[in-house]
């Protein structure tokens, strides 16, 4: 027998996860548009129905396109396992489902997406669960924060709006002293600039509406599972060590091993919480994934030459891009995602608010919108829009100043973006 070669990151972003459909040989993946699959006989839907076969019951729980593509993010991340679901913010909900309890809490970065802020500080309380946020650059306040009822760490690599890089290696030490899960977002970086299980995370989730899909047509999100963690070590996840009720009494740490708490997560997560991945959805991100490397490499060095330009320019206060060579974060940048800093940041200007407002409404190339991560250019005046309902203290705390602009370089000419941006700079006075 030959030896099993790892394959790398391009052959693995259009081969992980998909072999030729076993039913018709058909070379790229099917989208297998169907809600229920036919039972052989009586015998084998039970053995379905009681986990002691893996097959097809029902696309709420599991679908080929969408499997194939849970196949693909696991051998991306380097993961044991994956399960996709709806939406990146269903995915935080289905990577905390097995962990919590009411009366748990989670220790989570201040330097998040503004949703997950929003998430984690509101909607979880209705659920019984909690969140404490720290700032991660103070590694004394992380270990203070964590309790006998923390049940995990979460974080971004590369934090959204962009410029902050969290030491995951720091995370993942302080979370394994705990004896406590780090759950690290990697959206903005996606696994070919970062792969957190490398620096100790236990689940990587991703909204994969962004980069992964790459072209803002999907909603989607995706929990890798590292397949590393004991979750029987300690009392503290009864949902994977001891008899699931949910369950028939099955113990899923005992019966799936490393794939535990991917096999949770769909058979009573999915099953329960009902966050499916359609599998048209499935079938664009597994399209857009085939040429993650190309345009990541693209996305990174036009961003850079973006930063670098604007970072010159008069009108301009300060640009916080970690991929910058003045960033405070270059020693984090070399060790966590030395292919590059992705192309999401931002950028004050002097005239304040209201330049930035004729700023955004003078660009012609870039799009207004809230979305990123998309092959085209995006701009975002945060003040004006998602962080509207804030105090100004609040907006400063998440890095949205009335005067700050996010953008999401896309994969254009760089010359062009530099043009459109210089342009509506000139029209904002
Ligand atoms: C967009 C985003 C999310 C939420 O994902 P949705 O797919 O919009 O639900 C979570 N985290 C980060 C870092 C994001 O950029």
């Amino acid at each position: 027998m030959t030896e099993q070669r790892q394959q790398g990151f391009d052959t693995l972003q259009i081969h992980g996860g998909a072999e030729p459909d076993p039913a018709t040989g058909a070379r790229q993946t099917p989208i297998y548009q169907t809600t229920s699959y036919v039972f052989r006989d009586a015998d084998h839907a039970a053995r379905l129905f009681g986990l002691e076969e893996v097959g097809y019951i029902y696309s709420r729980l599991t679908n080929p396109t969408v499997n194939a593509l849970q196949g693909r993010m696991a051998a991306l991340e380097g993961g044991a396992g994956a399960v996709c679901c709806s939406s990146g913010h269903a995915a935080q909900i289905l990577a905390l489902f097995p962990l919590m309890q009411p009366g748990c809490n989670i220790v989570a970065s201040t330097r998040l997406y503004g949703g997950t802020v929003t998430q984690f500080s509101q909607s979880l309380k209705r659920f019984g669960w909690s969140a404490t946020f720290v700032d991660t650059d103070d590694l004394g306040a992380v270990e203070a924060a964590i309790d006998e009822n923390t049940r995990a760490i979460f974080c971004e690599s590369i934090a959204n709006p962009g410029g902050y890089i969290t030491d995951l290696d720091a995370m993942a030490r302080i979370a394994d002293k705990a004896g406590l899960p780090l759950i690290v977002d990697n959206t903005t970086a996606t696994p070919y600039l970062c792969r957190p299980i490398e620096h100790g995370a236990t689940l990587v989730v991703h909204s994969m509406t962004k980069y992964l899909t790459g072209n803002g047509t999907v909603t989607g999100g995706c929990v890798v599972d590292s397949g590393k963690f004991d979750w029987t070590a300690s009392d503290k996840f009864p949902s994977l060590s001891q008899p699931e009720p949910a369950y028939h009494g099955l113990t899923f740490a005992e019966a799936f091993g490393p794939l535990g708490f991917t096999f949770h997560s769909i058979a009573v997560g999915l099953r329960d919480l009902g966050m499916t991945l359609n599998p048209q959805a499935a079938h664009y991100t597994l399209l857009g994934i085939e040429t993650l490397s190309l345009r990541m490499d693209k996305h990174c060095a036009n961003a850079l030459r973006v930063a670098e330009w604007l970072e010159k320019h008069p009108a301009v206060e300060r640009v916080s891009y970690a991929g910058l060579p003045s960033s405070p974060y270059a020693e984090r940048m070399a060790r966590i995602c030395p292919r590059g800093a992705s192309s999401i940041f931002t950028f004050a200007l002097k005239g304040g608010y209201d330049a930035c407002v004729r700023f955004v409404d003078s660009l012609e190339l870039f799009s207004h919108v809230a979305n990123l991560g998309d092959t085209r250019s995006l701009v975002i005046h945060s003040a004006s829009t998602t962080h509207r309902q804030l105090t100004e203290a609040q907006q400063k705390a998440a890095g949205a100043d009335p005067n700050v602009v996010r953008l999401s370089i896309g994969i254009e000419d760089a010359d062009d973006l530099i043009a459109d941006l210089d342009q509506a700079l000139a029209a904002a006075g």
